[in-house]
């Protein structure tokens, strides 16, 4: 055992320090080589060592380098060494944060990097939290608990009677919300046509008023950061609205919420800790390793309602100081918590603050680079989002795909507005000045050519 994890240590110490060199997307030779791991299960086992130099090989130069400082697609965050090297840890540990007497640490540490997390994203003090998978199942979460909460004041206890005759339930969201939380509300039991949208405005901020007339039970959905301009929906407008109707008001904070830990930052979340719940990445901009998100309840019970379950089994015994699986959709779930802890241990609130601001920072920069190369920046850049384009959409279409293929950075591609963009978003603490200026030299080269 120690021979094998210290030589895994060391592969994995020289894969990061390969991202450095190596192009970030795989090419396709790389891609064909993982036919070397495929094929029938063999009758006989194979040494530790042995599978592990064939992963390394054939597995390594197979990924995309996400975890280097020149990955900018979708909204990716690496994994700071604390974190990584924690969660290596934990994975040795195998414990199962369910229940607190199956994982004591596990449960405890979940419990103080949620603190600290709420205490950075400036919630209520009260506010009870969880860890799930990321933003899709803190978002699925948070409004099961909104589901409970105004159903339970329509006079319906929906976990005893379900939702078939329950009252019917009014959901609010911005035009620009996030397809996840379309998909949380459908697992929830909203069809798309139960979903009212508001208009946004030019960077997609709901427009609080375009918000219409509230009434009956209703939940409305706020985004804190859009996925592709960084923009906030107006909180405080939007909360004080929602309460006076005595709506429940919901934030998809997964990477936006961050802004709060950093004070240049901060204005932007104004208002979202009036709402009644949350959800935020951990996998985003805390730079924890996959996979790990937060829902927050402003109240816990609703939250306990929906997830403690119907009935109680006799051999899970459950502790009455709030069990993690009492608030989560998983009875079994890996101590994410550890993770949390680690990552923001070894920040501070100082290299919170930092990291944040830095993200925002390198965005700037990268936007102003390609400002002045020629190319055209379509959203205001308030956060770690940039939307460029390259004059029609065709030449943005083949200038993405040729930075794709080149390799020096990664950028997806996206449609802001009717206009084909790419997308870059600087997510990772490991992201430099000289990766900035390389991508934008690299960028700009191709789109020249
Ligand atoms: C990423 C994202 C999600 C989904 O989060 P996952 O962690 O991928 O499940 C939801 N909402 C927004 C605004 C996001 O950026």
């Amino acid at each position: 055992m120690k021979t094998l994890l210290a030589e895994t240590a060391e592969r994995a110490a020289t894969y990061l320090e390969g991202l450095k060199g190596r192009r970030v997307a795989p090419t396709p030779g790389d891609l064909a080589q993982l036919e070397e791991l495929a094929g029938p299960l063999p009758e006989e086992g194979a040494e530790p060592a042995a599978l592990l130099a064939q992963l390394d090989r054939y597995g390594s130069p197979a990924t995309v380098g996400s975890a280097g400082g020149r990955y900018f697609g979708f909204v990716i965050g690496g994994a700071l060494p604390a974190a990584l090297a924690a969660n290596w840890l934990a994975g040795a540990w195998n414990q199962n944060a369910g229940l607190e007497i199956a994982s004591p640490v596990g449960v405890r540490l979940e419990r103080v990097a949620l603190g600290w997390v709420r205490e950075l994203l400036g919630l209520p003090s009260s506010a009870q939290g969880v860890f799930v998978t990321g933003a899709t199942m803190a978002n699925f979460s948070a409004l099961a608990a909104a589901r409970h909460a105004v159903l339970e004041k329509a006079g319906w206890d929906v976990a005893a009677g379900g939702l078939f005759g329950a009252p019917r339930v009014t959901v609010v969201v911005g035009e620009e919300v996030h397809v996840t939380l379309l998909k949380a509300l459908s697992l929830l039991g909203w069809g798309r046509e139960q979903v009212v949208r508001v208009p946004t405005d030019a960077q997609g901020r709901m427009r609080a008023d375009q918000l219409g007339e509230l009434g009956g039970p209703t939940i409305v959905c706020l985004q804190a950061g859009n996925v592709n301009t960084g923009a906030f929906d107006p909180a405080r407008q939007v909360c004080e609205r929602a309460h006076g109707a005595g709506a429940w008001v919901h934030v998809d904070g997964a990477f936006g919420l961050w802004a709060h830990a950093a004070p240049g930052r901060r204005h932007l979340t104004e208002g979202v800790e009036q709402a009644d719940s949350w959800a935020v990445d951990g996998h985003k901009w805390l730079n924890v390793p996959y996979d790990s998100g937060m829902a927050f309840v402003r109240d816990g019970e609703p939250l306990r309602a929906a997830m403690a379950g119907a009935e109680r089994a006799s051999y899970l015994p459950i502790s009455g100081r709030g069990e993690p699986t009492e608030y989560a959709p998983e009875l079994s779930r890996r101590a994410r918590g550890v993770d949390a802890w680690a990552a923001l241990r070894s920040l501070g609130r100082s290299g919170m603050a930092d990291l944040v601001e830095r993200c925002c920072y390198l965005a700037a920069r990268l936007a102003e680079r390609l400002r002045t190369g020629g190319c055209r920046i379509l959203n205001d850049v308030v956060l770690n989002q940039v939307l460029v384009a390259f004059g029609s959409d065709e030449r943005t279409r083949r200038v993405i795909e040729a930075v794709q293929r080149d390799g020096t950075c990664w950028c997806g591609g996206t449609v802001w507005h009717g206009t084909a963009a790419m997308r870059v978003s600087v997510s990772s603490w490991a992201t430099t000045p000289e990766d900035i200026d390389r991508s934008a030299a690299a960028i700009l080269r191709l789109a020249a050519e």
